[in-house]
């Protein structure tokens, strides 16, 4: 039961956007950007953001040379440079959109540590600037075998170090935090606690169904475009879309006295992650140990992984150092056949960005333009 002030003030909006993580919020600030006097509802299930955003490492990365060149192996050169540009595109909208005071933005250097069996990729490395050169302007990787002593890696075990000149770092919180003040202070309204359970596309407008614990009913709302932008859970409200969820587990150390690391790591193919932040190592990754486990939207942790985490503290990161594990956590990432987004007008009214894989902190506010793209096209 509704009252008349509810549904003439709380039930009818021009954008209903499902999802508050990176994308979702975009999405919201560049719905009011094109269309001022809207009514623009993002719809978040969790009372924080509960999917990737708040729960990654904070890399502003567009891909490490390994695997840019794994991706090559199976796509055109035109194809993995244009997923490059998108990345870089987004990350270069996002600073223009907050400072980089506010996304808490250092460009410390990202750098890729190679094993012995990876060194050829060094050889490659011309082939790849060459390809991205004219997109970039400059050298996207350049050979830093000089400073893997200056960050006290051993060196049985890292034979080459690759500087990534495009990459810097953030903090997931002060970004998604800013981003929301942001969305707020354009007119945004936000409703956490709120689950879509579904929606309905009718003639004029879409009706969409939100859980509503205290009314014991779902609420009703309607809306002329719906956005869904819920990533790795995208496929709860649209089943016809292929996406795996991927989940990403991490941890952090308390603070650790004459760290020599600084700046973010890619190491293994990129399955494996660290950075400084705050005078701590933050590590995630290992996925591969067990992919299938790990393609869950579970937020759990598992021995298997911590423990490998851990021991590359121990044996590659921070050899001979003590160091206490303050905090363990996971997130959800979503994957599909190609690394590319899913961006898509589903019909007039409905449409989607989802699938943002394991770079969406880059790429989340390109995908959100190019969505919003399609919107200002049907409308
Ligand atoms: C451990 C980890 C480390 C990562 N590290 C990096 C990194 O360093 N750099 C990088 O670029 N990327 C990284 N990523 C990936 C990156 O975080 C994601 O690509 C990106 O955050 C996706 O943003 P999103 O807005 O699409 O999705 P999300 O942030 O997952 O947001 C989706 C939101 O939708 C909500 N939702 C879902 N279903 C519903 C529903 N039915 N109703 C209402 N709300 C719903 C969820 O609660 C969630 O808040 C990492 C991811 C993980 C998990």
């Amino acid at each position: 039961m509704l009252s008349y002030w509810e549904r003439q003030s709380f039930t009818g909006y021009d954008h209903i956007v499902v999802g508050s993580g990176i994308v979702g919020l975009s999405v919201a600030i560049e719905l009011k950007e094109r269309f001022p006097k809207a009514r623009v509802l993002v719809l978040e299930r969790g009372l924080l953001p509960t999917g990737a955003t708040t729960r990654n490492a904070g890399f502003a990365c567009m891909g490490s040379a390994s695997e840019l060149l794994a991706d090559l192996e199976n796509q055109e050169e035109e194809v993995v440079a244009g997923l490059f540009l998108r990345r870089k595109a987004g990350l270069d909208l996002l600073r223009q959109r907050l400072s980089d005071d506010d996304l808490g933005y250092r460009a410390d250097g990202g750098f890729e540590l190679l094993g012995k069996e990876e060194v050829g990729v060094l050889d490659r490395l011309d082939y790849l600037n060459a390809l991205l050169r004219p997109l970039l302007g400059c050298d996207a990787f350049l050979p830093a075998h000089a400073r893997i002593g200056d960050f006290g890696f051993p060196k049985n075990q890292v034979a080459g170090l690759i500087e990534n000149t495009c990459e810097g770092s953030l903090d997931s919180g002060k970004m998604m935090h800013s981003l929301l003040l942001l969305a707020m202070s354009r007119g945004v309204e936000l409703k956490t606690g709120a689950e879509v359970l579904r929606f309905e596309k009718g003639t004029d407008s879409v009706t969409v169904a939100v859980q509503d614990a205290f009314r014991r009913e779902a609420l009703l709302l309607k809306s002329k475009t719906l956005s869904i932008c819920t990533n790795a859970f995208a496929a709860e409200l649209l089943p016809t879309e292929d996406v795996t969820p991927g989940r990403g587990q991490v941890l952090i150390t308390e603070p650790i006295a004459g760290l020599r690391i600084k700046g973010i790591f890619h190491y293994d193919a990129g399955y494996y992650y660290f950075r400084e932040l705050d005078g701590r190592v933050l590590i995630g990754g290992g996925r591969n140990l067990d992919f299938e486990a790990e393609r869950t939207t579970e937020f759990a942790l598992t021995t298997l992984i911590q423990e490998d985490l851990e021991r590359k503290l121990r044996e590659l990161i921070l050899p001979g150092q003590d160091f206490k594990i303050a905090m363990r956590w996971a997130g959800i990432m979503a994957f599909g056949p190609t690394k590319a987004p899913i961006v898509k007008a589903f019909n007039g009214r409905v449409f989607g960005a989802f699938r943002m894989g394991g770079m969406g902190v880059a790429l989340g506010s390109q995908a959100a333009k190019e969505l919003v793209a399609l919107i200002v096209r049907s409308t």
